[in-house]
């Protein structure tokens, strides 16, 4: 493998997403002088590369985008930041499929994911960008059949996306030469698009009355409530159902099928809401999630990033709410400096928001 490349979702955000309009005019600082390529054309691509971004419904490449695939290309290390939503998994993914040799079919990227369903994420858009190009690409990951995995992988796949926890992904660095680092300004690092609000419940007890109260407007478009823990996912899940509301769940004690499952019956819209530990905060996408619900504060600030970010993707408007109860109120404060942001109370007419 000739270059490494690492993307970080930039945690030290401030304000909200980007607009679509302001997507590309990001400020960067830059460890040393890298080009800007405002199209793809001009980005030196393979002709069948091309055409699968094209195809994809992709006109115009991201900030990002414009700035590290070439350098990605050219064979440099690239440490990549910028806000969710904005084009990293496209990035690297352009410019891995840029730089397999197709003809020869042997593993020549491997790509480390810390979550399963961000590994079959990455793998199906490598595949669909790299429509026209016959590539193999398969996700190696836990909880499947290895004897599947191994089958695959002995008739030749170019890419293989494979699940790896944290600590190790932290550790990249250490195989990098000499990278070039894009990183986003820290005033630009921003949550716009993204209206967050708080509900104040006083009382844990009182979270489920006013989520029920809500319901109508988390199917509006699709939805994501996020509980702290595993237990708390099941239990949120059982006690909607009995109040004859419709949702799904996940977590990570689920079989890897049963993710796999309810991530494509959300995917396609056939469910609306879902409930979910951290396990969903990190990197995935569907873009019709306009909705976030932290029914539980997240317990760091690096999570309320990653959480809120799954909605307003690529710049669309995203909503977020939060359910604080007396003693989060502390907590909430303290998000919103860390974020220089602003979270209202959320007001009457919040399902005209979204
Ligand atoms: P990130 O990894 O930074 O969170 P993604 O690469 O997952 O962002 O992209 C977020 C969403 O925007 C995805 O739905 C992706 O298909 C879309 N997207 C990425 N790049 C472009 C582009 N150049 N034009 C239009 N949509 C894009
Ligand atoms: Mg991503």
């Amino acid at each position: 493998m000739a270059a490494a490349a690492t993307m970080a979702t930039s945690g030290s955000a401030r304000k909200r997403l980007l607009k679509e309009e302001d997507m590309t005019k990001v400020e960067f600082e830059t460890s040393e002088e890298v080009d800007v390529t405002p199209t793809f054309d001009t980005m030196g691509l393979r002709e069948d590369l091309l055409r699968g971004i094209y195809a994809y419904g992709f006109e115009k490449p991201s900030a990002i985008q414009q700035r590290a695939i070439k350098q990605i290309i050219k064979g440099r290390d690239v440490i990549a930041q910028s806000q969710s939503g904005t084009g990293k998994t496209a990035t690297f993914s352009i410019s891995v499929l840029q730089c397999l040799d197709i003809q020869v079919r042997e593993t020549q990227a491997l790509i480390l994911a810390p979550t399963r369903e961000l590994a079959v994420q990455i793998q199906k858009g490598l595949l669909a960008l790299g429509d026209y190009m016959n590539v193999q690409c398969h996700a190696c990951i836990g909880g499947t059949n290895v004897g599947e995995d191994i089958r695959k992988l002995d008739y030749g796949q170019h890419v293989v996306a494979a699940t790896l926890p944290h600590e190790i992904l932290e550790m990249t660095n250490k195989f990098m030469t000499d990278p070039i680092r894009i990183l986003v300004k820290r005033d630009e690092l921003t949550l716009e698009g993204i209206k967050q609000f708080f509900v104040a419940v006083e009382r844990e007890e009182w979270k489920f009355d006013t989520l029920c109260d809500l319901y109508d407007t988390l199917t509006i478009t699709q939805a994501v409530i996020f509980c702290n823990t595993k237990r708390k996912v099941d239990w949120l899940t059982e006690k909607m159902r009995e109040a004859n509301f419709t949702v799904s769940s996940m977590h990570g004690d689920m079989p890897q099928k049963e993710r796999e499952s309810i991530m494509k019956e959300f995917r396609s819209g056939a469910s609306r809401v879902l409930i979910s530990t951290d396990v969903w905060a990190r990197g995935l996408d569907v873009p019709q999630v306009s909705l976030i619900i932290n029914y539980d504060l997240p317990n760091n600030r690096e999570l309320y990033i990653h959480r809120i970010g799954r909605s307003g993707r690529y710049g669309r408007k995203g909503v977020a709410i939060n359910f604080v109860k007396n003693d989060d109120i502390r907590i909430l404060r303290d998000i919103e400096q860390y974020y220089s942001t602003q979270i209202d109370e959320m007001p009457m007419n919040v399902a005209d928001l979204i």
